[in-house]
Formats: structure tokens, sequence, C-alpha cells
């Protein structure tokens, strides 16, 4: 017997409880690099959502045609932000309403459904959106509009435990997948809007227990638990008062509601935080620290490695919470960041240092760019929304318009890397706003904003842009415009193929090289998530769920008005090649 096999048998014994088909840290560290499986959001813990498969390929993607298709059900349909999962024969995909079902990938049959039952309270801000699910061991994982966590067994759907997460009626939920680190649950919470307190927490994937948590607002105290479940005084979030005037702190949004990425090689996992709390920055001047920023934390200790700001002192919702997606460049590691207000970042992994911040939108009015010595912007003072307390009768302050719009260069659709290609695979859009502020104070479960707002396009003929952007450089490679605004995320392959939805209902392949369109499919409903792909049996699948909806109906003012004709929905299709 040689001491690899007896290595494995020994591990094996070690570990009696262990199941053929259990997600394993070991299966998460590969899972980018193994096309037999999907068993994270971002296609592996780095969030690239690039695939080594190439069946489907710049030649072949012309043949590819539906396998089959699986309805939501139901009369909650509204938008649908979800990335299946793939593992061992079944299909993991999250619905509105905080619903999940289990399907069987060989001929799309419903195996399970859990619908979470919720109160009639949950104060979602942007629809009631769920955006997946993680895998670990027997389980399968995700948060709900409620703020509560719910663990499913894989094979039954049958609940093995459920952690309530915080106070729905103070404005918490859930809407992001989970995110499985070093054996851990990370997990963010949303309700910026509502002066909730930002957090990244970590569990017990298979319990539930709290390990710790971390404020993403600076002055409130982070917490280690014990075995029992005591809390532990873990370190203050930076230093109390140091960015925040005052109480403000104590509800000062920073909502960490995209969830996170991990990046092994570092060690630390990537949370973009929200918004702070009210929208009127007259308000709390200064910082206000660790809003709209990327924080990378060490998931062993829970404790802040380093954080870097990308709107100090936001009044413009402009958040942060967009995905730090690493990548390597000249052999150092770096995290791309294509942030709601419209520049896009280039950080050091390891220790936050800014490389390098470009626009990726066309009209860009809070700042005319990023100090890349300093890390700063460069901010156009007239442009911010004018102090209520200065404007004629004491209620409302000058009206300035700004672009972006509130809603982002880009909002919760994931982009996506190609180490094929070096590029970033960005859905933008083109918007701006009529913003003004006015007074607010903090009251538990209403709208925390101080602000008013209607959204507009810029341009007659276009909102989104699906544009390919070379992280070194700086430079757009090409653009697809798109009508609508862009709602769902990217996927990249080997095959040369970029992968991405439209509100108008058609899932796009089209050539990594130029942006030329390959293949398109109609749906049936507005695309507002991202696709995936695997290989099963020696054939390469893609996946996207299809569900018009999310924050652009709700919030898209002028935008708004202009898409009404698209339709709900909730399905998810499968594609394959046809023979021959
Ligand atoms: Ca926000």
């Amino acid at each position: 017997m040689n001491g690899k096999l007896l290595g494995i048998l020994i591990g094996m014994t070690a570990a009696t409880s262990l199941q053929a088909a259990d997600v394993t840290s070991a299966m998460l560290a590969n899972t980018a690099k193994d096309p037999s499986s999907v068993l994270s959001f971002g296609i592996g813990s780095e969030g690239q959502r690039y695939s080594p498969l190439t069946q489907i390929n710049t030649k072949t993607v012309g043949k590819l045609i539906p396998a089959w298709s699986f309805s939501f059900g139901g009369e909650k349909q509204r938008g649908q932000e979800s990335q299946p999962l793939i593992h061992n024969g079944k299909m993991f995909v999250t619905g509105s309403y905080s619903r999940i079902f289990a399907i069987d990938l060989k001929n799309g049959a419903k195996l399970w459904k859990y619908e979470h039952r919720l109160p009639d309270g949950i104060m979602p801000c942007c629809d009631v959106v769920n955006r997946g699910a993680a895998l670990y061991g027997n389980l399968v994982i995700f948060g709900t509009l409620d703020a509560q966590l719910v663990a499913l067994d894989q094979d039954t759907g049958k609940v093995v435990w459920k952690e309530k997460v915080d106070d729905y009626a103070a404005g918490y939920s859930m809407t992001s997948a989970p995110l499985i680190a070093k054996g851990l649950l990370l997990t963010g919470v949303s309700g910026g809007e509502f002066g909730i307190v930002g957090r990244v927490e970590a569990r017990d994937p298979m319990t539930g227990q709290l390990v710790w948590t971390r404020p993403t607002v600076e002055g409130h105290m982070g917490y280690k638990y014990d075995k029992a479940g005591k809390a532990i005084e873990n370190g203050i979030s930076g230093t109390t008062n140091k960015s925040w005037p005052g109480e403000l702190w104590k509800t000062g949004g920073a909502a960490t509601w995209m969830g996170g990425t991990y990046d092994n090689s570092t060690g630390l996992a990537y949370f973009g935080t929200g918004n702070p709390a009210p929208w009127n920055s007259h308000l709390r001047p200064g910082d206000n620290l660790f809003s709209s920023s990327t924080v990378a934390l060490d998931v062993t200790t829970g404790q802040i490695k380093w954080a870097y700001q990308n709107t100090p002192n936001d009044a413009w919702d402009f958040d942060g919470a967009n995905e730090f997606v690493t990548f390597d460049m000249d052999g150092k590691r770096y995290g791309g960041k294509a942030d709601r207000n419209g520049f896009f970042y280039v950080i050091d992994a390891k220790d936050g240092k800014l490389q390098n911040a470009f626009p990726f939108v066309k009209k860009i009015t809070w700042a005319t760019s990023i100090d890349l010595k300093t890390g700063r912007p460069n901010f156009v003072a007239a442009n911010r929304p004018g102090d209520p307390t200065k404007g004629a009768d004491g209620k409302k302050g000058s009206t300035v318009f700004s672009a972006p719009a509130f809603l982002g260069a880009k909002n919760q659709m994931p982009m996506a890397y190609s180490p094929q290609t070096k590029l970033f695979y960005v859905p933008a859009n083109e918007w701006g706003m009529d913003i003004w502020n006015e007074p607010i104070s903090y009251k538990k479960g209403g709208a925390f904003l101080g602000a008013g707002f209607t959204i507009r396009p810029i341009f007659d003929d276009y909102i989104g842009a699906m544009r390919a952007v070379d992280p070194k450089t700086g430079k757009i490679v090409w653009e697809i415009k798109n009508n609508a605004p862009l709602w769902g995320g990217v996927m990249s392959t080997a095959g040369g193929l970029v992968f991405y939805g439209t509100p108008e209902g058609y899932l796009k392949a089209v050539d990594a090289k130029n942006g030329k369109e390959l293949w398109k499919f109609q749906t049936g409903s507005g695309v507002v998530a991202p696709p995936v792909t695997w290989l099963e049996g020696g054939t390469q699948y893609v996946a996207v769920v299809s569900g018009w909806g999310g924050a652009v109906p709700l919030w898209g003012g002028e935008v708004a008005k202009k898409v009404s004709f698209l339709e709900q929905g909730g399905s998810v299709w499968v594609f394959k090649l046809i023979k021959g």
C-alpha cells in the first residue's frame, strides 16, 4: 500500500460521518477548476465566474438549444436574481419570497421545495429577491427576507437548523448567497436604507452556531463566541467617533448586503459595504467608515485587516457593496471592483493598496478622478446635494443632477473575469438622477434617507452597456449597448465566450475577444441573474434563471416607466449543444 492511499484511508476513518456526496472545504477550494459541479456563488469563492469548459465555444455555441426548463410556479414571481448551484446530480436554486428548489439535473423534475414562512412586516428595500445558496457537508444554506438563515438537507429538503440573524422589524433582511471560507459560513446583512448596522458573521455551517461577528460601522464592538455561545469582546471596529459625529454611528448602515468573496492565497474574505445612513450627508460630516468600502477580514480571527473606502462621506447612495474579484496581474494578487460610483478599482488583495482606478461609465459628476497616491476621490463640491438647513425654508436642500444614479454604474449583477483574455466583463448602466436632501431622524423600521430623487436616462438609445474592461490600462476594449438597464450577471468560459442576460429576456453568448454576438435565446421574461455552466456525462450544460424584477421597476423613476412593458416570470432554463 502506498503512503498516499494509506493517508486517504486514515482520513476516512477519522471522519466516519463523512458521506461520499458531502461538500468539503477541499472541494470548495477547487470548484472554480472542477467543471463537474458549481459548488458556490461566483463559480469559486474568488468570484471570477470563469469556467474552464470548452465544449461550448465560439464555433459551436450557435447549436445551443434548451435541454429543459423549470417553473418556480405560484403567484409569487417578481425579481429572480439567483445563481443556481450544481452538485451530486441536483440543481439547488433559490426564488423570490425566500423559496428554494432542488431539481433533478437529468430531466428538470422537482425533487423538493422549501417555502420560508415570511411575516407580513418584512422590509426588503429592493424587491423580494434572493441571489443564491451555499453548500457544505450534506446541507444547502440560504438567507431569508426576515433575516434568518436556513440549512436544509440536500437530499430531502428537511430543515436541519434555522437561526435568526436579526430583527426584520428594524429593517434587517438577507438577500445574498452565504460564503464558505476555511470551513466557516460567512454572511452579511441587508437594510442600509433603514439605519441598520452592517456586519459580517461567521458560523459553524453544520450547526449554525456563531463563531464571530464583525460590525462594519466604525465604533461598534466585535465579538467571538465560545462553545457555549457566550459572547467575548473581540475589539472595536476602528475608533468610536473618529469618522462619525455624535450618535449617528449607532444607526450607520454600511450594510454588507451583497455578501463576500474569499481568496485562498491571502486567507482574507472581502465584503463590500453599503451607504452610510442616512443618505443626507450633511448630518454626518466625516468619512463615515467603513461605509461604501471594501473591507478585508481575516477569516480565522474576525479582524479587519484592511479597508478601502470608495466613496468617503457618500451622499448619493453609491454603496460600495459590489463584489471584490481577486485575480493575478504581473505576478501579484489583486482584486477588481466595479463600484456603483462609476469607477473601477484595482487593489492589492493582500494590503489594500490602490493600484489603479478609472471610470467604466461615460458620465460621472460627483468626482473628476481618484487620486492614486492618496486613494481618495477628487470631489466636485458643487455636485453634492445641498444642505437642507441652508435651503430657503430649511426643509429642502438644493437639487443637483448626479451621475451615476444611485442604482449605480453597476449594481448587484456580478461581473466576470477571464484569465484567458485578462479582461473583466462588466454589466454597466448609464443613468443619472435629480437628488435633494431633507431633514430626517432615525425611527426604528422607518426609511432613514433624508433624500428625494428621480432617476433619468442619460442617452436616448441605451442605458445598459456590457463592457470588456482591461484592469491594467483602464481601457474599455469593447462594449455592447442595451436598451434596458442591465441587471443580470456575467460568466466567461475557456471556450472564448461571455454569457449574460438582458431584461428584454435574452440570454446571450458573445465572443470574449471582441464582443461579437454569437447566440441568443428568449427566455420569456427578463434575465436579472448570473448564468452557470457544468459538465455532466460528457455534456456541457449552461443554466440561467429568468424573471424580471429587482430594484429598477421599484426605484427607477423615468427609467422604470421606460421598461414598464417587461413581464415578470420565474423559471430556470438549461441548455446544451444539439447533437450532430
Ligand atoms: Ca443603499
